[in-house]
């Protein structure tokens, strides 16, 4: 929560009666003042003489925000009166510097030995050791640092500390009023900088989008913070609480778009949150002691926030951000407001711009003009980003200080495949990518007239188009792209988003929901690859040296076999009445894969003996990923349905090139002669072991690497929905008899890569790349 430094036993936050009465006298006394007469600095010297009276400090100061994040002391009661309006202290700078930096409280018996302390002779602080500050916060800005001192070493309590909070939300409406700095020196303070600009971020949805910029910020302006009604304040709680579950429940009803699943999981995630004893409990608290609700939603919305920041594990970051989505809507319920910026407000198509955002924000506006979203949090896990992927918006996340960079109306560039954004381009480069823009929409036009075309070749040869999904949002993909089926699930992806690890009868009811909606295609399960990069945080796991070549996959599935045998379980029971296709990932040895057939065995049995339905057929498969198969697939490929290689991983063991490291991403061609060589002597010994073969690792999804697999003998391939179109206009355009020709004429040169003779070729023979 807060740094705080030797709390006393026993001084439980907001836990005593006395501590309420206490809190709900000094917000009157404010309250008092607030609504009083006199110019705001005179009404900000009274509060802080009334905070330092009634919480027992020598000390309290406020400093405020001013242009070029500089805080500069507005109001004491304690510290020399001839340093107001002289202090001033860069954002970073002391204490009271590194509060307004990190957003958040600091408490400290013994001020002066923090490395960061700065002395001002001007204030006479050097008599007071114990220092406890909080920032003025204010729809996720800093406006300023509210700071008491004592002159003992004293240890601030954790409710201390919220009291304080809760008194600066009252001084950030003051600040807020324009009376202390004026409004356009505050709108300077957010950089105010017009030049052409390129921010990175991380990319949560590919894309390329152009549009003038709506900065999001859910405004509900706390008219009054002190309540006089406690019991009235806190039936407006439950009722907007009531209202907010209900217009939840509805936005699930009417998004289309999404087709029925995922989305599902996502709000129902979304709606425990909401139901979230912890959350109500603590608004509700604090609407006792004193607050309205609104004031309530906005102090543990504040709270949540800088317990964000020191968050770092992404997931459990992702799901505060859920909460804070929450509280945005709450107070919007209360304020009598809908969610989101209203239509008639919107430009044409716009460029969304927001600190975080939750899914039920997005989905808000989703249906509207939306053209791209850059968000200043974010993960590729998180519910938004999945959204997003639904509705095709590409996303750039973590743009270090986008909203205060960015401003209302300007041009944004979101370039979601190379995780930038541009802001305020030239007008040369805004033309450059509308005409980008324009030309992959006209790709992608005539890529859907090839949704139903057969995927073969010129002289005939058909191939196989597959999809490559995670969730079921991935599989409304099947009809929009006329995949014939999914050849890779990676039944890991859904358990990213959980808070909690899935029972069977939840498992079961997903798979059946995956059948339900791929129709009467076929579908591949793989079995949890989890490990490597893909921790679940509700899982024990330590850290290891070289996790994609540690515990992972299968080797995680058999040392925890209860765990394999419930996703089986549950494989079998959602298959019923369908054919049952699954595969093991990293499979290294012929007897991990018996092991893991061993178990599938036994639950098989288990549905007979239960009387369930069992699957119309089972077929097993492996993927190729580990090296060491190469050199048992004839005894391999006897004992398995169906064999399918996964590039990503093979590659990255067989070059000893980590897949994920970006340095190394062009260090080494696929397209060259021991890739070539590799592939040919699979084919060869699964043509003689009548065993069928597919690829699904992301080579081949690029048209001119699909082109080679195909001239060698693939014939399936299971690729993301977005390879399906590219992917089918270059086979419709291949003669795969004469490009084998030629790959038998350069597939042997020693070179570091034979793409561009590849390139050549096809340029030459007018395949569509
Ligand atoms: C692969 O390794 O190629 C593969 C498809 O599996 P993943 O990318 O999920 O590791
Ligand atoms: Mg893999």
């Amino acid at each position: 929560m807060s740094d705080v430094v030797g709390n006393p036993p026993g001084d439980a936050p907001g836990s005593s009666l006395g501590h309420v009465t206490a809190t709900r006298r000094l917000l009157r006394r404010l309250r008092g003042i607030m609504a009083g007469s006199g110019s705001a600095q005179e009404r900000l010297d009274r509060i802080v003489r009334v905070i330092a009276a009634e919480m027992v400090a020598e000390v309290c100061s406020a400093y405020v925000m001013r242009a070029g994040e500089v805080l500069e002391l507005f109001a004491t009661e304690g510290l020399r009166p001839e340093a107001v309006h002289r202090t001033r202290l860069r954002v970073g700078e002391g204490l009271v510097g590194l509060i307004a930096a990190n957003a958040r409280p600091l408490a400290l018996a013994d001020a002066q030995s923090h490395p960061d302390f700065a002395y001002r002779p001007e204030t006479g602080e050097e008599v007071y050791h114990s220092l406890m500050g909080v920032p003025i916060l204010r729809g996720g800005r800093v406006l300023g640092v509210l700071v008491v001192q004592n002159r003992t070493p004293r240890h601030y309590a954790e409710d201390e500390i919220e009291v304080l909070q809760t008194i600066a939300m009252i001084v950030a409406e003051l600040v807020a009023s324009g009376e202390l700095v004026n409004p356009l020196e505050m709108a300077q303070s957010r950089g105010g900088v017009s030049l052409p600009m390129r921010l990175d971020g991380v990319r949560l949805n590919p894309g390329l989008a152009v549009g003038p910029a709506v900065l999001y910020e859910p405004k509900v302006v706390i008219r009054q913070v002190v309540a006089e009604d406690v019991a009235g304040e806190q039936k407006r709680l439950r009722q907007a609480v009531a209202a907010m579950q209900q217009a939840i429940d509805a936005l699930v009803d009417t998004s289309h778009g999404l087709g029925p699943g995922e989305h599902r999981d996502i709000i129902e995630t979304y709606r425990m949150f909401a139901a979230d004893r912890g959350w109500l409990g603590r608004i509700n608290e604090a609407v006792r002691s004193g607050l309205t609700a609104e004031a309530a939603v906005q102090k543990v919305r504040d709270e949540t926030r800088s317990r964000m920041m020191q968050v770092t594990e992404p997931y459990l970051r992702e799901r505060l951000f859920d909460l804070e989505d929450l509280a945005n809507r709450l107070q919007q319920f209360l304020a009598g407001q809908s969610p989101g910026i209203a239509a008639a407000e919107l430009p044409a198509e716009f460029i969304l711009v927001a600190h975080s955002m939750g899914p039920a924000e997005l989905l808000d506006y989703a249906h509207r003009r939306i053209r791209g979203l850059v968000l200043e949090e974010g993960s590729p896990t998180a519910h938004v980003a999945i959204v997003a992927r639904a509705f095709d918006i590409p996303v750039v996340g973590r743009v270090a200080e986008a909203t205060r960079r960015i401003d209302g109306g300007d041009i944004v560039i979101v370039d979601g495949d190379h995780a930038q954004v541009l802001i305020r381009p030239s007008a040369d480069i805004q033309q450059g990518v509308a005409a980008t823009v324009a030309a992959r929409t006209r790709r992608r036009a005539y890529y859907e007239t090839l949704r139903d075309l057969p995927a073969v070749t010129r002289d005939g040869v058909e191939v196989k188009l597959l999809l490559n999904a995670g969730l079921l949002l991935d599989l409304a993909q099947l009809s929009a792209t006329g995949a014939e089926g999914v050849g890779l699930f990676r039944t890991e992806i859904p358990l990213l988003t959980r808070h909690a690890f899935p029972d069977v009868a939840d498992q079961t009811e997903f798979y059946r929901r995956a059948y339900e909606q791929v129709e009467e295609r076929p579908i591949v399960f793989r079995t949890l690859d989890i490990g490597g990069d893909k921790v679940l945080p509700y899982l024990a796991h330590t850290a290891e040296d070289n996790p994609a070549m540690g515990w992972r996959a299968i080797r995680i599935g058999l040392d925890r076999p209860a765990m394999l045998r419930q996703q089986l379980r549950a494989l079998l029971r959602g298959a019923a009445g369908r054919d049952l296709f699954v595969k093991f990932p990293m499979i290294a040895e012929i007897a991990e894969l018996e092991a893991a057939r061993a178990l599938l065995g036994k639950e098989a049995t288990r549905i007979t003996v239960e009387g369930r339905e069992p699957p119309r057929s089972i077929k097993i498969g492996v993927m190729l990923e580990v090296p060491s198969l190469l050199w048992q697939l004839p005894a391999l490929l006897k004992r398995i349905d169906f064999l399918s290689i996964g590039t990503n991983d093979l590659a990255q063991f067989l070059y000893a090139c980590d897949r994920g490291n970006p340095r190394l991403a062009d260090r080494y061609d696929l397209l060259s002669a021991p890739m070539l060589a590799l592939f040919r002597d699979v084919i060869a010994k699964c043509h003689a072991a009548d065993t069928p073969l597919s690829m699904c690792g992301e080579m081949a999804g690029n048209p001119i690497e699909a082109m080679v697999l195909i001239a060698l003998g693939f014939r399936t391939l299971s690729v993301t929905a977005n390879a399906v179109g590219p992917v089918k206009a270059m086979i419709r355009s291949l003669d795969a008899g004469a490009l084998a020709g030629y790959l038998d004429e350069i597939g042997e040169r020693p070179d570091h890569s034979l793409r561009r003779w590849l390139e050549a070729y096809a340029r030459d023979h007018a395949v569509a790349l």
